[in-house]
């Protein structure tokens, strides 16, 4: 067990404002000093300038984001127990009858900063992103064994937001039994294939669970087109919902490959079905050219701005392929446009999507808003939790 609070960190002058609005990061420019001997994840009591406590987090040695707070209650000692009492409030609230393939921890919003945890079926999949989380890793490991018995426990913490933590990548078993190559997993009323060890993210994009369900009302009988599909999950919802046909597009095989297969999954097999490999920036022009015409587009990009000094070239890249979609749409087609960025904001989405409409001489109505789904719930006090932002849009 890891030793008690024992240094504290002092602030600047009034740089507490963040933490009086439960904002749960102190980025290092606000600190003044740190009284004690500290490792990196180590607990630290935060104190504003006065020395009057504010909060209690993790620090972080190497990272912008010095500390990440665990509570802001002086009485809560950061221990086994308080683990045990996050994780279950985090887990009873979790909708299980959505499926077997939920986010049981979202990081920040779920009070526990830098951990991820998801479930697969029998697996559940771990995600330590910061400093603290790491320190902390096993204890959180010997939790979910305790509170969620399952087959087997997986490490997915090869996301580059460890390297800005001094961490390294790191991937493999934790507990019991080794993830088969593909795991079955319901979400929302489709089967999935999910590649748990060496899929995107955890495995799957559980985030677009409600959105795959909300867009198979405008499908029925329309002629479909999913770019960035990965392993299908629009399509699935799709053609379950009896769209015409789905022509699928994505650069990459393997996740062609698995599409394919979650189509044989939920028994859609009957060749309505056309897989694209390629390009979209590419692909989107020839179709264009090619004076192709689709009833339903949903473009489901992956993050285009990975920081603020990307926003650029990022509003380039989605507005090129929302003006592509707008041209491909016959009038009164369905745009379903998503943005994973967290740095676009719905504002800027919005204005992106304005001028590519614009561009495209075509008029463009958002009939509704979307976001990630309730698994991945958005914390007020932590806006920047709030990341995939929707639109689904009627093009005239
Ligand atoms: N819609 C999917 C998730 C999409 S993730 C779902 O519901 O699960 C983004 C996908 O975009 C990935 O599969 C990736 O292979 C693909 N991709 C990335 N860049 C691309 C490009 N330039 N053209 C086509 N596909 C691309």
């Amino acid at each position: 067990m890891r030793r008690l609070s024992m240094a504290t960190v002092i602030l600047k002058p009034d740089r507490e404002e963040s933490l009086k609005r439960r904002h749960p990061w102190i980025f290092s420019g606000a600190i003044e000093r740190v009284e004690g001997a500290v490792q990196p994840g180590d607990t630290v009591d935060v104190c504003d300038h006065s020395g009057r406590f504010w909060a209690r987090g993790a620090l972080s040695t190497a990272s912008q984001i010095a500390v990440r707070i665990w509570t802001f209650d002086r009485q809560e000692s950061i221990d086994w127990d308080f683990f045990r009492d996050r994780l279950t409030r985090a887990i009873q609230a979790r909708d299980f009858s959505a499926g077997d393939a939920v986010r049981l921890v979202y990081g920040e919003s779920d009070g526990l900063p830098g951990i991820i945890i998801d479930r697969y079926a029998d697996y559940l999949v771990g995600q330590f992103l910061s400093a603290g989380a790491e320190v902390w890793r096993e204890t959180i490991v010997e939790l979910l064994n305790e509170l969620l018995p399952c087959k087997g426990i997986y490490e997915r913490s090869d996301s580059a937001v460890r390297l800005k933590e001094g961490l390294q990548e790191r991937t493999g078993l934790l507990r019991g039994e080794e993830p088969p190559p593909r795991v079955r997993v319901k979400s929302g009323p489709y089967l999935y294939w999910a590649d748990i060890r060496e899929g995107h993210k955890t495995g799957f994009y559980l985030d677009q669970r409600q959105n795959r369900q909300k867009l198979s009302a405008y499908v029925p009988d329309r002629e479909v087109l999913d770019c960035f599909g990965y392993t299908g999950g629009f399509t699935v919802a799709a053609l379950s919902a009896g769209a015409r046909h789905v022509t699928y597009l994505d650069s990459s095989a393997v996740a062609a490959e698995l599409a394919r297969q979650n189509c044989i999954l939920n028994g859609l097999d009957d060749g309505s079905v056309e897989f694209q490999e390629g390009n979209a920036f590419d692909v989107l022009r020839r179709f264009v050219d090619e004076g192709r015409r689709f009833d339903v587009i949903i473009l489901d990009p992956p993050k285009f701005a990975g920081s603020k000094s990307d926003l650029k070239r990022a509003g380039r890249a989605y507005k090129d392929i929302n003006l592509q979609a707008c041209k491909l749409l016959e009038k009164g087609g369905i745009l379903a446009t998503f943005s994973c960025s967290q740095h676009v904001t719905p504002d800027l989405f919005q204005k992106i999507l304005s001028y590519a409409a614009l561009d495209a001489g075509r008029e463009i109505q958002i009939l509704e808003w979307l976001q990630q789904a309730s698994d991945h719930p958005v914390s007020l006090f932590f806006p920047e939790s709030h990341y995939l932002k929707g639109l689904i849009c009627r093009v005239w």
